[in-house]
């Protein structure tokens, strides 16, 4: 956790940017948050905390996350962004309901095998994946009926 912090520091700080209090309060709640998230659930959960943050400084400091690594974004929804913790998370599938916009992810050890296998076999290195598959939940498909 205070790597994660210090290496965070020093690519700000490679990129000539500042290194404000505020950006390592979005990657403090962003290290705490377990399940996807959107630029709204950070913002209360640091006011919920007392924090000052504004969101455009949240807006402002995901790009530089997810340049650094630490998050990706997951998917969409009603034109805003959802993004997920990238470091320590095998990859895993997103099931994504186009009806109610529901995600359910799918871990399974078979799926890091695969990517490892081939990312050796075509010799590259791996930075990030985005495993999207569109469908109609189970709740949906009942509705339909
Ligand atoms: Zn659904
Ligand atoms: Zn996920």
């Amino acid at each position: 956790m205070k790597n994660l912090i210090e290496d965070f520091k020093n690519f700000i700080k490679k990129k000539g940017l500042k290194y404000t209090s505020e950006r390592e309060e979005v990657l403090r709640e962003i290290l705490e948050v377990e399940d996807h998230f959107d630029v709204d659930t950070l913002y209360f959960r640091l006011k919920n905390k007392n924090s000052k943050i504004s969101k455009a400084s949240i807006y402002r400091t995901l790009p530089l996350l997810i340049e650094a690594g630490y998050i990706q974004e997951v998917y969409k929804q009603a034109g805003h962004s959802y993004y997920e913790v990238t470091f320590n998370k095998l990859p895993h599938l997103h099931f994504i309901c186009i009806s109610c916009g529901r995600v359910d992810e799918v871990m399974d050890p078979r799926l890091n095998q695969l990517i490892k296998e081939h990312e050796q076999e075509k010799n590259y290195k791996l930075l990030s994946y985005h495993l999207e598959i569109f469908g109609i939940c189970s709740n949906c498909k009942e509705a339909l009926k």
